[in-house]
């Protein structure tokens, strides 16, 4: 009987997959939807290929997850991914659903599924990943996703011993996850210690998540990423499998410590949270048995996804295109800082970071502004920002609490026209930063910050 619910439910979402097709509409989640509608064990119905890794976390996911896609199509495997859909419990339906024959079979070999938090109850259960990659567990929306002891909580309870976990050991929250699971790989960063430790504007792990004792520090290097130590119960952050041993940001390589020696490869992108992505990915393909010349080919010739990270330049500048999701503090505050720390004067920010699809039972939550470490943007090396659409208020008033200069921000009320509240001409670098759901008016903003700047380039010749 569940097995003949689950053929129906998969040959109506199938059905419903055509039909949207033929349509030309998306079909990320609505045929999951129909299939769980039918049957709502639907994801525990398939043949599932050899090996299943889940990619969970609240920051990176999507890096990690394309990069694994990425490396593993350059050699030679089929791979099921959900990148370009929705990570949660229907649009992970949808996509097997898409890759399986009619009697629910998956002929690919591997299965990269990029696993929301929350939907963690609502998917290992049904499907108990060989392996799951977790990058970090850092407050989110608070609505969404309310404490990251919940967060951490429902992972490890959805998991079973079954799964080979590959852990951040620079994250206490992750590292510590499911401890039923016994098989465990480490991966993080040694390079580059800070000498001072970073006074973190907010930390998700203040207390010991085993005796509840006062945690101390070796280091940490942003909010409670570092080595932590308890001296009560004598947990500590764990020792790394795969560390990151060197950066060399100049010819942009980075040297992986694994039980086996050690490695170089080409860096992808500068930001110092994407190398913790790029040492979980690591870590979980020599796992998964690629050797370290099978690895390289995907960091030689990848790039992150356009829409996350763009750079051009445009005569004697650079224009950084960032997505900054709104509601979700502590990625913004990494942007922030990333941008502070890049070489360069009088830079210019422009900001479209409203959260309007955050707007239920007539109200989007701005709490998430007080969680985001403005204290960056007032670096000396950051000359404009400009704040746009219907938050700009409360973007200018927590821009103040933070200790920025005044006369250098410029509040535009139309999120369009937001590229006109930068003056060209003496700015330095410029970084639009925007949320996910503001790709429209992006784009414009987009667009007229490269006239501006070409028109700007032109008349400096
Ligand atoms: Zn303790």
């Amino acid at each position: 009987m569940k097995k003949i619910r689950f053929l129906i439910a998969l040959w109506a979402s199938k059905a419903a997959r055509l039909l949207l097709r033929l349509l030309k509409r998306k079909a990320t989640s609505t045929p999951g939807k129909v299939a769980l509608a039918i049957d709502k064990s639907f994801l525990a119905g398939f043949k599932l290929p050899k090996t299943v890794i889940a990619v969970t976390g609240t920051n990176g996911k999507t890096t990690v997850s394309n990069l694994l896609t990425d490396i593993l199509t350059k050699n030679g495997y089929r791979v099921t991914n959900n990148s370009y859909g929705s990570n949660i419990q229907a649009g992970i339906a949808s996509v097997l659903l898409q890759d399986a024959d009619l009697f629910g079979k998956i002929h690919t070999d591997v299965a990269v599924l990029e696993v929301d938090e929350r939907s963690s109850l609502r998917v290992y259960p049904f499907i108990q990943p060989d392996y799951l990659i977790c990058n970090n567990i850092m407050r989110d929306s608070v609505k969404r996703n309310a404490h990251t002891e919940f967060i951490s909580y429902i992972i490890s309870s959805a998991l079973t011993e079954k799964t080979h976990l590959i852990l951040n050991a620079d994250c206490l929250n992750t590292a510590t996850l499911a401890q039923q699971c016994k098989n465990r790989t480490y991966f993080g960063l040694e390079a580059e210690k800070p000498e001072v430790s970073a006074e973190p504007y907010i930390s998700d792990v203040v207390y010991c998540p085993t005796c509840g004792g006062e945690l101390k520090h070796e280091y940490l290097r942003y909010n409670h990423i570092g080595r932590m130590y308890c001296e009560n119960c004598g947990l500590k952050s764990p020792t790394p499998d795969f560390a990151v041993t060197a950066i060399d940001w100049e010819n942009s390589t980075f040297t992986v410590r694994h039980p086996a020696g050690e490695d170089t490869y080409t860096l992808i992108n500068d930001n110092i949270v994407n190398v913790f992505n790029y040492c979980g990915v690591i870590a979980m393909l020599t796992r998964l048995g690629l050797k370290p010349d099978q690895i390289a080919l995907g960091f030689d010739s990848s790039k992150i996804v356009k829409s996350r990270f763009d750079k051009m330049t445009i005569g004697k500048r650079d224009l950084y295109v960032l997505l900054a999701k709104g509601q979700n503090p502590i990625a913004l505050a990494r942007t922030f800082d990333y941008i502070a720390h890049l070489p360069g004067e009088n830079k210019g920010i422009v900001i479209n970071d409203d959260d309007l699809e955050d707007n239920i039972n007539n109200s989007e939550s701005t709490c998430w502004l007080y969680d985001c470490d403005f204290r960056y943007l007032a670096h000396p090396s950051i000359g404009q920002i400009v704040f746009a659409g219907p938050r700009r208020y409360d973007q200018m008033l927590r821009a103040k609490m933070a200790g920025i200069d005044e006369s250098k921000v410029t509040l535009v009320e139309q999120p369009e026209k937001a590229a006109q509240g930068l003056m060209i001409q003496g700015c330095g670098d410029v970084f639009l930063l925007y949320e996910m759901y503001r790709t429209k008016d992006s784009a414009v903003i987009k667009k007229e910050l490269i006239e501006m700047m070409e028109g700007d380039a032109a008349n400096e010749n």
